[in-house]
């Protein structure tokens, strides 16, 4: 009877959330150029149903796959007969993800945080507690945090954002997102850790102090609260927005291809099922529209930093083409500096350069468009890791990825304090 209760409870707990039993990401490397374009083709062969982590760059730069158990046998042995070169990073995601879960549920046994000292930043946060976080943040720093809701999400979640200002009107701005693409959870856990930073070092700090001196701070946490919603409760491996698409059975679009700069050009895909969907048009998504309608009205935000994972990577514009932006030169030598400040502190190493150029090109991607916005200091981060853990980062190294990354934050912040007038 236990045993039979136990199941039960067991069954009613995983009811309704995906699983990934047998799931394994595996690391292709090509040889050549023909490698390269096989491995691309694969990401096509929609019967396998893969999931690209990290997608085809050049052939010195592994690609993350996760496969599901059905198709592991055949995606093996055409990579086999094609003679291209795999490893095993994730031997069986679903283990990986229960030791996430129970490590969230053991934590979510302490009592819940009474204000934002005693709030556990070294845990991951479902959206609602993220939420309590913003409001007791406020509440305890009312001179100099306010909370901004630019709109609504699809599924009619506020899209919140923190305003750090001490002060003036319509300062000059800067920007910092996190949690854009939903699946990426260490990226609003930093968020969440960057926003208690701020706080306790202002007056403290007297980098920080001078920059709220001059400029005011914007801070949207959990950007796709849809789809952050969706990876607790449905599928961890959520990456998109959840509005239905019509004419289709897939869910959901890229909001880091929605964007008005290049929409719809190479790099996005127009099927309404891959994972990087620009949408049926620019803006399409709420999620969207309201940080843009949120930058026109603002007009003066100098720096907008948008914060994925993984690859530990620090780029800026373009993606969408080759051409370099005008100021390339300040933007590589400033991307320079913050990477060497965040290595300074664990040694962990960035690589760093225009998306196209680093990456793949990506057309309609966030910082395109702030940049011909003329948001001049247009970033885009890709934290921990480079793949062992990819996007299920153990939770012990949330504080130390914030850590870092807020050294090459604050490099950003202050070059563009100072560059200000
Ligand atoms: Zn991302």
């Amino acid at each position: 009877m236990r045993g039979l209760i136990a199941i039960t409870a067991l069954f009613v707990a995983v009811l309704g959330k995906e699983t990934f039993e047998g799931h394994q990401v595996l690391r292709i490397v090509a040889k050549d150029e023909t490698q390269l374009a096989l491995i691309k083709n694969l990401e096509d062969m929609v019967q396998f149903e893969l999931d690209v982590w990290r997608g085809v760059t050049d052939v010195s730069t592994p690609v993350d796959i996760r496969v599901p158990f059905h198709s592991l046998q055949s995606v093996k042995i055409h990579l086999e007969s094609q003679d291209i070169e795999y490893s095993i990073m994730i031997e069986d995601l679903q283990v990986m993800l229960d030791e996430e879960q129970q490590e969230m549920e053991s934590a979510a046994r302490i009592a819940e945080p009474r204000n934002t000292d005693s709030f556990d930043f070294s845990r991951y946060h479902t959206i609602s507690e993220i939420y309590s976080f913003q409001d007791m943040l406020v509440a305890e720093n009312p001179n100099m945090v306010s909370k901004i809701v630019i709109g609504q999400s699809y599924e009619g979640r506020p899209l919140n954002v923190l305003k750090f200002s001490t002060g003036g009107s319509n300062r000059p701005a800067i920007w910092i997102d996190t949690g854009i693409h939903s699946r990426e959870w260490v990226t609003q856990a930093s968020g969440t850790w960057f926003a208690k930073k701020i706080v306790t070092d202002y007056g403290r700090d007297p980098a920080i102090t001078a920059i709220l001196n001059k400029m005011d701070i914007f801070l949207e946490m959990v950007t796709n609260p849809d789809g952050y919603y969706f990876t607790h409760n449905n599928n961890r491996m959520w990456r998109k927005t959840r509005k239905p698409n019509s004419g289709s059975s897939c869910v959901g679009v890229d909001p880091n291809r929605n964007w008005d700069a290049a929409f719809g050009a190479p790099g996005a895909s127009n099927n309404p099922c891959s994972e990087t969907y620009h949408g049926p048009r620019a803006h399409s998504e709420s999620e969207v529209k309201s940080i843009v309608d949120f930058v026109k009205s603002h007009g003066n935000l100098k720096a907008f930093v948008s914060i994925h994972s993984y690859s530990q990577m620090l780029l800026y514009p373009y993606g969408y083409t080759e051409t370099p932006c005008k100021d390339q030169a300040e933007l590589h030598s400033l991307a320079k500096k913050a990477i060497t400040d965040l290595a300074s502190l664990y040694g962990t190493s960035y690589r760093y350069g225009s998306i196209i150029n680093t990456i793949y090109q990506a057309s309609g991607n966030t910082i395109d468009w702030t940049y011909d916005q003329g948001i001049k200091y247009s970033y885009t981060f890709e934290l921990r890791d480079t793949g062992r853990y990819g996007f299920i980062l153990p939770a012990n190294q949330i504080i130390p990825t914030a850590t870092e990354t807020w050294l090459a934050l604050m490099a950003i912040m202050d070059h563009t304090a100072k560059n200000t007038y």
